[in-house]
């Protein structure tokens, strides 16, 4: 049996945004509601998983042991409702990807590791970059920042908003 499942940009859906890198807990401050909404979606059944670029790592700004100490706190902060953190490390200047998005396989790997059901899932996201994989996959699309343009097939103030699109279907 298939699962429906939430994919979730991390930085600017979850947690406030910095140009300069989310890395230190000083700097996590997970947005209004988020908490209750992942409830909210696991109480219906969804899969919550992260999809996140942290090009940070290869350029050496921040380590994996600090973004994991981030992704300890998010979920602690959000009752444990994350099934899963997938993250690109990478960027162009060191090393091309086909992970990091706007590269699909992320999204692939989950969409395999937990045999998820593309036709009833979505994926909320910021940027542009979020909502490409995802529509080549087929998975519904809802964009949380109006400053990007991009083709998502819903718009959203924020998680918030977009949780409630998604159980109201
Ligand atoms: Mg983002």
């Amino acid at each position: 049996m298939s699962d429906k499942c939430v994919f979730l940009d991390r930085d600017g859906v979850i947690n406030k945004d910095y140009v300069d890198y989310v890395y230190s807990l000083d700097r996590l401050e997970i947005l209004s509601g988020v908490a209750e909404s992942l409830l909210k979606l696991k109480e219906s059944g969804y899969l919550v998983i992260v999809i996140t670029n942290q090009s940070g790592i290869a350029q050496g700004i921040y380590t994996r042991d600090e973004m994991h100490i981030c992704h300890k706190a998010i979920q602690e902060r959000c009752n444990h409702t994350i099934d899963a953190f997938y993250y690109a490390p990478w960027h162009p200047s060191v090393t091309e990807s086909l992970t990091r998005k706007p590269g699909s396989l992320m999204l692939e790997k989950a969409i395999a590791r937990f045999n998820v059901d593309v036709s009833q899932s979505w994926m909320v996201g910021d940027k542009d970059r979020d909502l490409v994989p995802a529509k080549k996959l087929d998975l519904k699309t809802i964009q949380v920042d109006h400053n990007d343009s991009s083709n998502a097939d819903y718009k959203s103030e924020n998680l918030v908003g977009a949780v409630k699109r998604i159980l109201n279907q």
